[in-house]
């Protein structure tokens, strides 16, 4: 047990425990990986809206962080819910010190009821954070803010925004398609010189709040277990399928 590798979740809490770390934990746990937390908020809401965000400092989101990396074998760290840039610069500080981790971001920007999970002055900080990470995964509500182009109607055309965030300095852009349409749902991986690759899924009716978190982490617990980038989203994206067919 005591050399199983840890995945660092820094995320913020959802009191309904439909997203956040509860769906963190839950996917590290399916996969046989053990969390270490920091967290980053405290929210309170429902399923249907934020009520409450009380932003943790951003000194004590670095010292968990700290306490987290020198007390366990910490193979990758997966980030949600930053809250402020105040956090966003703390998380950056201490994942300069390990560039060797590899990081899989998923930009929260705001629930699906709608409540604001980021500040909006935040939005430029968070892009400089994604050349820290080996990944980002934005749905495309959350592609379409980050990079201010309006909608695409198509998966390429998705991707190809995403290049925006690549020539900004991110190293990999996962392009998430569950808020597309059409009978399947399309992720595209985009990496800086190569060319796009596909994960392809039946698009199912069901729908399930907290499924970008369980994406991200099962990523996470995937490359913590060794996995290339790849088959990590590969791996991930068959997890939250059939987390979704049982729902
Ligand atoms: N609340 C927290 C704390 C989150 O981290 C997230 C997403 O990562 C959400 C809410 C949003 O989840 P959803 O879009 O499924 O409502």
């Amino acid at each position: 047990m005591k050399n199983t590798p840890h995945v660092l979740v820094v995320a913020g809490s959802d009191s309904s425990g439909g997203a956040g770390i509860v769906r963190d934990i839950e996917t590290l746990a399916a996969f046989g990986v053990k969390a270490s937390i920091a967290i980053t908020a405290v929210t309170v809401q429902t399923h249907k809206e934020v009520r409450r965000v009380d932003a943790v400092s951003p000194d004590c989101v670095v010292e968990q962080m700290r306490a987290a990396l020198s007390a366990n074998p910490v193979a990758a760290i997966k980030i949600g819910m930053l809250a402020n840039d105040a956090t966003i610069s703390a998380v950056t500080s201490v994942l300069v010190e390990h560039p060797d981790i590899p990081v899989v971001l998923d930009p929260v920007l705001a629930s699906t009821s709608g409540g604001t999970l980021l500040t909006p002055e935040a939005k430029a900080p968070l892009l400089r954070l994604f050349e820290h990470c080996a990944l980002i995964t934005p749905n495309l509500p959350e592609l379409r803010q980050l990079v201010a182009l309006g909608e695409t109607g198509t998966p390429e055309g998705a991707a190809e925004q995403a290049r925006h965030l690549i020539a900004g300095g991110a190293r990999a852009i996962l392009v998430k398609g569950g808020h597309g349409d059409g009978l399947e749902s399309v992720d595209i991986l985009v990496l800086p010189g190569q060319a796009d690759q596909s994960f392809v899924a039946p698009r199912l009716a069901a729908s399930m709040r907290g499924t970008g978190c369980m994406l991200a982490s099962a990523i996470a617990a995937d490359l913590a277990a060794g996995a290339d980038l790849a088959t990590a989203i590969t791996t991930a994206k068959a997890f939250v399928y059939r987390k979704l067919a049982a729902t």
